[in-house]
């Protein structure tokens, strides 16, 4: 541990709390910079919530939200409304500060009217969100899932989610909201660090009993009722791949900020946590995303009044080890120095196989024999050319374990000698993106936006854009015409920038945000492609945009050349 910094680099550094706990100029973080910021309540509403704008099928996994201060009118007349048009909808809402944590500031209400307004919600802002009333209950009890995702990297985007989870089980018998019990948190709120303070709080050694058991114990209990175990797997992959797609373009916004491409500077990856709730129907809704979560794997008892001891938890152990193995097993500096070796290795035995097939032509052989020749030939060469490129002594016996593994070089083709993670348990965590892309792909319009916003930017390590900036996209893009003259171009930046600086999400730089950017992409695309649905709409200006982009660049490139 350094927590005053450190003078020599490392491989992966590991920081307690966001990207820039340390300055790090190379290697790996376990942090992504902006996450923290990205997944906190109201951020992460916003980002869903331009998604459901574009998608609003693909994207309701996710509770219809209000952010509050600014659209506590938005929710009393969308409310007022819904209830007009059904007269037997008798909604419930959570109500959630921004920024908050294990449960603090929660209160469920049954109006509008009823949220604490006085003062506290100018000082601290909150969603408030339609509260799910029918969720799945396992002996009576409401319980949450919380499962772990490893966002391994996000140019290009790989996703690894872990196959087993935790799931936290309140600890009063659930009913559905009514004004009586709406303020019995240990019946509505799943937290541990709540419910750990009710009396009914059962720590259990296994991991189906108890107030925390693991998800796949959950899962073996609904398959065993018959129930689509395989369908709510999809269901839950595809929840998480939607959502960090959404998260994504802003973060590629900060990313690019903290570390301007084509400058050396280390690279990310971050474990995530996502809190996910089962409908009655099975269907799995988002609570929220977690960027920094706990991976304890002991809890605190009392031994005696007063006197606590930490002792070990079986099912977090379970769950939490794996997790952490698995992700260091992914971003292992040493594979990523042997995928290199290996690619360049394998560009010379594809040489050398072709001279050894043409050899093999020449002479006659029979193909059996002609494979097993060749192949071994490659083999004992791969083991030569690292060998000789080897600087050390140590790097020498790299390349020898290399070799052992491959089977070639001392005793290699003999065989039978094991890779040392051959010795480890099976990942825990599986790919998911980009193994399913294909199926998520047309869903990354706002990543196209925001490479245009990160394109006009300009100054590097900003995260905004100027008014000369947003002019300079409107003529590259020749988004200006006689019905938009430049002078409306400078009205829209003034006005959406404002508004939205006015609502105090970021005032360390003064400029269009990309949620600023986006809000005015989208006006420009309603007004270019009138009678589209609105996706349609932004998925055509984003092909206008680039289109012309990329003619500029090929202009500049004849350019010069002259
Ligand atoms: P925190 O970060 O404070 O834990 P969460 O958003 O996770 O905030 O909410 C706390 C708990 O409240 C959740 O674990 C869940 O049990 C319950 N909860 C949150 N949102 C909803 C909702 N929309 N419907 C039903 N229960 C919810």
């Amino acid at each position: 541990q350094f927590p005053f910094g450190r003078r020599l680099p490392c491989d992966i550094y590991w920081h307690g709390v966001s990207f820039h706990d340390n300055d790090i100029f190379s290697g790996q973080v376990n942090k992504f910079p902006g996450m923290t910021e990205m997944v906190r309540k109201i951020t992460l509403s916003r980002a869903v919530r331009t998604m459901q704008d574009l998608f609003p099928l693909e994207y309701n996994f996710y509770p219809r939200s209000w952010i509050l201060p600014e659209e506590f009118p938005l929710f009393v007349d969308e409310v007022r409304m819904m209830k007009d048009s059904d007269p037997a909808w008798k909604p419930t809402f959570i109500v959630k500060p921004d920024g908050g944590c294990q449960g603090d500031g929660i209160y469920l209400i049954k109006d509008p009217s009823d949220i604490r307004l006085t003062g506290s919600i100018q000082s601290r802002p909150a969603v408030v969100q339609e509260y799910i009333c029918k969720p799945l209950l396992v002996d009576k009890l409401k319980f949450d899932i919380r499962l772990y995702v490893l966002l391994k990297s996000l140019e290009p985007l790989e996703i690894y989610i872990a196959k087993d989870g935790l799931s936290r089980f309140c600890t009063e018998p659930y009913q559905e909201p009514t004004l009586k019990n709406l303020h019995q948190v240990f019946m509505h709120l799943t937290n541990y660090s709540l419910n750990i303070h009710s009396g009914n709080f059962i720590h259990s050694d296994n991991v189906n009993t108890g107030s925390k058991r693991t998800f796949s114990s959950i899962l073996c209990r609904l398959s065993s009722r018959g129930a689509d175990v395989k369908k709510l797997w999809s269901d839950i992959i595809s929840l998480v791949i939607k959502t960090i797609i959404a998260l994504t373009p802003e973060l590629k916004v900060y990313y690019q900020s903290d570390i301007p491409a084509g400058k050396p500077g280390p690279t990310c990856f971050q474990i995530l946590g996502f809190d996910i709730l089962l409908m009655k129907n099975l269907k799995p809704m988002l609570l929220e995303v977690n960027a920094n979560p706990s991976m304890r794997i002991e809890h605190e008892q009392e031994l005696s009044p007063g006197v606590f001891e930490n002792v070990p938890s079986p099912v977090d152990e379970e769950v939490k080890v794996a997790v952490i193995r698995d992700t260091l097993r992914l971003v292992d500096p040493q594979k990523k120095k042997r995928k290199d070796v290996h690619n360049c290795i394998m560009f010379h035995r594809d040489s050398l196989l072709r001279a050894v097939s043409a050899f093999c032509i020449m002479w006659g052989m029979k193909d059996k024999q002609h494979k097993h020749h060749s192949l071994k030939l490659s083999l004992k060469l791969k083991f030569y050319l690292k060998l000789g490129s080897c600087q050390t002594l140590e790097e020498a016996s790299e390349a020898k374990e290399e070799a052992r593994e491959a089977g070639a070089g001392d005793g290699g083709e003999r065989g039978g000698s094991r890779s040392p993670e051959a010795a480890l348990p099976s990942l825990c965590l599986k790919q998911v993106f980009p193994k399913y892309a294909r199926q998520f792909s047309y869903l990354r319009l706002v990543d196209r936006v925001a490479a245009l916003f990160i394109r006009f930017l300009g100054v590097k390590g900003t995260t905004k854009l100027g008014p000369t900036g947003f002019r300079t996209f409107i003529r590259n893009c020749k988004l200006s015409n006689s019905n938009f003259s430049m002078a409306s171009v400078d009205i829209l930046y003034i006005d959406i920038t404002r508004r939205w600086n006015s609502m105090g999400i970021d005032h360390k730089e003064s400029g269009m945000c990309l949620q600023a950017f986006v809000e005015a992409f989208f006006c420009l695309a309603q007004k270019k492609y009138k009678s589209l649905p609105l996706h349609e709409q932004v998925a055509s200006l984003i092909d206008f945009c680039e289109y012309h982009l990329a003619a500029l660049d090929e202009k500049r490139l004849v350019c010069g050349r002259g």
